[in-house]
């Protein structure tokens, strides 16, 4: 199998989230709140378990989105590459967008 390149780890990040760890789900999902919510809107995303102030978690989302990310899918892919359900083309075998895609991204290939 290929090694990793950004569509597949977007991919991984993205569609192969049952391999990630509730910790790394957590912190996703504060980074991805706290980043689109305002100030204001914290003491209510704490209460509904929306954001994190787990120190584990904030250490983990220190370095921003991309830095979590590709520890997330390095992981991932270590650990889990030969159990992922990689939708890949059938003509060039590089990943597709989405799991139902049916056209290729790269070589163009459509398989409707
Ligand atoms: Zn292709």
């Amino acid at each position: 199998m290929n090694d990793l390149y950004p569509e597949l780890e977007d991919y991984i990040y993205n569609y192969c989230t049952e391999f990630q760890t509730p910790d790394e789900h957590t912190a996703g999902k504060t980074l991805l709140y706290l980043n689109t919510g305002s100030e204001s809107m914290r003491p209510m995303m704490l209460e509904k378990g929306w954001i994190s102030d787990d120190p584990v978690i904030l250490a983990m989302i220190a370095d921003g989105f991309p830095a979590l990310r590709s520890k997330v899918v390095k992981r991932i892919w270590a650990k889990h590459r030969h159990e992922l359900k990689l939708n890949l083309c059938p003509a060039c075998s590089k990943i597709t967008r989405t799991p139902l895609a049916q056209q290729c991204r790269f070589c163009f290939h459509d398989w409707h």
